[in-house]
């Protein structure tokens, strides 16, 4: 039988989200964990971060990384870690960049970024800079990133608005412990001349551990959504689509973009899919391979496939699968269910079946729970434990 032969609209007729859908010549964007190193043992910490890998990447390496995103006209690197700050090449290698068109955001817990940082950033152009925060009282946060991370970002944020380095992020992973914080976390961005950001938390690296204590609930779900709701000044990386299916969609991309408009380059330059799939599952290639991560991105058959439209599963019967899109990839891995499942935080509760035959280490059809393919936390430091303020509305062995 002749291979079917599939009609496309020209591209220049097409949706830009199809474009999107179908994967795009170059990312518009990546994530790069500059190094695994880390001062903190953040319990959700989606890498795993704590000890630096020996055969990271050089200064010379990512110096032909950063010729290579230049080559494709990448608009910007989301620089992070670990704590990329400890890396002694961390200026010269966001120089380099910025000195290449290639903008630069990087996300750091502030412990590092000190008066002299802080002005040395404020002169840069073509620069972001995101200081992780998760509660807006210490309390809160340092449950979640250890006991002196809230002074220590609440430091760097007074650092930057010092310098005058204009508005900066604060990055909130939202969580059932600072969901109602979300009024005084905005206030207190606002109050340094800053924008929030909020991302959603994935069962990613140690979060896997502390994913199903630290979920919002599903009516604190509502809430979030019911709030993100008209506050267009509140950033969320697209992470919340699938609370779209509550109603009205929230703005941004409302798909899936592993492999297709985002993909992450690990501090050994491997290549994943996407910064919350760092497993072999998802691996495509590595940066130190003849032809670069270029190769990778334009022949990976891993992200071939993952541009390929997807089977809608156990979604197919949504009426809400338009705004959903079955939801992340990543938390759905995670946590024991296969990729074609619902969300494992369908708001429609879809999942909730599937989740309670999730077993200590058996997913939901009788295969092993997959683990984040390397554990770099520091051996002999506690990882914070969360305190849960709330009753978790399931126990799982
Ligand atoms: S797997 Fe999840 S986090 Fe990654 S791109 Fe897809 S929706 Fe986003
Ligand atoms: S059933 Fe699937 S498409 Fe429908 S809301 Fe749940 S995760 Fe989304």
């Amino acid at each position: 039988m002749p291979p079917e032969v599939v009609h496309q609209p020209p591209a220049a007729t097409r949706p830009l989200v199809d474009e999107f859908r179908l994967g795009l010549d170059a990312p518009i964007c990546l994530t790069w964990e500059l190094t695994y190193a880390c001062n903190l043992s953040c319990s959700h910490c989606l890498s795993s971060s704590g000890r630096r890998d020996p055969r990271e990447l050089s200064t010379e390496e990512c110096f032909a990384v950063v010729d290579e995103l230049q080559r494709l006209q990448v608009f910007y690197v989301n620089l992070g870690g670990g704590e990329p700050m400890l890396r002694p090449d961390f200026f010269p290698i966001v120089e380099y960049a910025i000195d290449h068109q290639v903008g630069v955001k990087f996300s750091t817990n502030g412990t590092f970024l000190d008066r002299d940082a802080a002005r040395r950033l404020a002169a840069m152009d073509y620069l972001d800079v995101q200081i992780s925060l998760d509660g807006a009282t210490a309390a809160v946060n340092d449950a979640v990133r250890g006991a002196g991370a809230h002074r220590a970002s609440l430091q760097a944020m007074e650092h930057l608005a010092d310098a005058g380095f204009g508005a900066f992020k604060v990055s909130v992973v939202v969580t059932r412990e600072n969901v109602d914080e979300l009024d005084d976390l905005r206030a207190l961005a606002e109050s340094f001349g800053a924008q929030l950001r909020v991302t959603r938390l994935r069962p990613s690296g140690r979060g896997a551990d502390t994913w199903d204590r630290l979920r919002p609930t599903q009516a604190q779900q509502r809430q979030l959504y019911a709030w993100l709701l008209g506050r267009d000044d509140v950033l969320t990386g697209d992470s919340f689509f699938h609370l779209s299916a509550f109603g009205e969609a929230l703005p941004g991309l409302n798909l899936c973009g592993a492999g297709r408009v985002v993909f992450l380059i690990d501090t050994v330059g491997e290549v994943y899919a996407c910064p919350f799939v760092i497993h072999d599952e998802f691996l495509a290639g590595n940066v130190r391979d003849p032809g670069g991560f270029t190769d990778v991105w334009r022949s990976s058959e891993l992200f071939a496939s993952l541009r390929e439209p997807g089977s809608e599963g156990a979604c197919t019967s949504c009426g809400s699968y338009d705004a959903c899109q079955g939801g992340c990839m990543a938390s759905k891995f995670f946590v024991g269910l296969d990729l074609d499942d619902p969300d494992p935080e369908c708001v429609l509760g879809n999942a909730e079946e599937l989740l309670d035959r999730v077993g200590a280490g058996v997913g939901a059809h009788g295969a092993p729970v997959p683990r984040p393919t390397a554990d770099h936390s520091r051996p002999g430091v506690a990882v914070p434990s969360p305190v849960t303020l709330r009753p978790t509305r399931r126990t799982r062995p």
